[in-house]
């Protein structure tokens, strides 16, 4: 197989620094004329040493585009009613705009009645019942990020998704549920594969965008990309290594995501565009 690159790589990186710029100019206007700067509070439940770097990480993002963080740091054994106090009393300070739940919060937690205690308005991490199905239904509302950030990858690439055939690998609440449904809501005809798919490389091979959101090293085989496809690899394993086999897809794609530097800097540039959005909204700069 020849070892020649076709595709043009989507530079997450780049798109995701624009993101952070023209949230940070939103973020100083809102500042100038209402007095009062975005707030997004970021809620850890324990010290997960991956969960406590990424939290760091959203945070320093967001003091450097004029964005104020609150942290809540509550103990490992803190109970589900407990956790959902906090979000509640979260959604109701009316100095915080946006609220990240830092999730996985452990296995004692109910996630999902901890996630709808955020009230839609700041649920700028797109976690809630409310929020998905306003995506679903093409409403106005807050997008998960890294499903948001993908789309806008693709459009910043002018990626033409009417009638294409669009295969989603994963179907998780956060990742490639929402990704599908916002796929559809442009017009693409979508595919959902997960564990119990039988046969995936027939189906990826009728892709015209493949969307991986797996967790597993290179489980999208390179020789089973149909040569000119969209593949968006939003797998991150350890070694850097996505969901896609790079280097064969690489000669077959006509736009991919490398990893790293793909979809990873888009999530959180998402977030603060969205914390940005909530702020104006809630203190009357209504900007949809
Ligand atoms: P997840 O909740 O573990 O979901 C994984 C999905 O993959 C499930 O739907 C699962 O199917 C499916 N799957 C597992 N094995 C499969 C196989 N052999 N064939 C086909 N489908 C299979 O993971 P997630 O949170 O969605 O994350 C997926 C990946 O994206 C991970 O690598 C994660 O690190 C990455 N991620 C990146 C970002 C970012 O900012 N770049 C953000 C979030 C996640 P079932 O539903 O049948 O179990």
């Amino acid at each position: 197989m020849s070892t020649t690159q076709t595709a043009q790589l989507m530079d997450g990186t780049h798109l995701a620094k624009r993101i952070v710029e023209e949230a940070a100019v939103k973020a100083a206007e809102i500042s100038h004329r209402t007095g009062s700067s975005p707030c997004l509070a970021t809620v850890l439940v324990g010290e997960d040493p991956a969960s406590v770097t990424y939290v760091r990480m959203k945070r320093a993002r967001c003091a450097k585009a004029g964005i104020r963080s609150r942290h809540i740091a509550l103990p490992a054994a803190t109970t589900t009613a407990e956790l959902i106090d906090t979000l509640s009393d979260l959604s109701v300070d009316p100095d915080v705009h946006g609220i990240l739940l830092q999730h996985p919060c452990g296995p004692h937690i109910d996630e999902r009645a901890a996630f709808e205690a955020i009230a839609p308005e700041k649920d700028v991490d797109g976690v809630t019942m409310h929020s998905f199905a306003a995506l679903s239904f093409a409403l106005p509302g807050f997008v998960s990020c890294t499903p948001g950030g993908i789309m806008r990858l693709l459009e910043a690439y002018d990626v033409d998704l009417a009638g294409k055939h669009a295969v989603v690998v994963g179907r998780s609440a956060i990742l490639g549920k929402p990704a599908g449904m916002l796929l559809l809501a442009k017009d693409a005809t979508v595919t959902y594969c997960h564990s119990r798919t039988t046969d995936l490389s027939a189906i990826v091979r009728e892709a015209d965008v493949v969307v991986a959101a797996v967790g597993r090293p290179r489980l999208i085989r390179g020789e089973d990309i149909k040569p000119g496809a969209v593949v968006i690899d939003a797998g991150y394993n350890p070694g850097n290594v996505g969901d896609v086999d790079y280097d064969t897809a690489l000669t077959r794609a006509r736009l991919i995501t490398p990893v790293p530097g793909g979809v990873g800097p888009m999530t959180i540039a998402v977030l603060l565009a969205q914390t940005v959005e909530a702020a104006a909204k809630q203190l009357g700069m209504q900007r949809r």
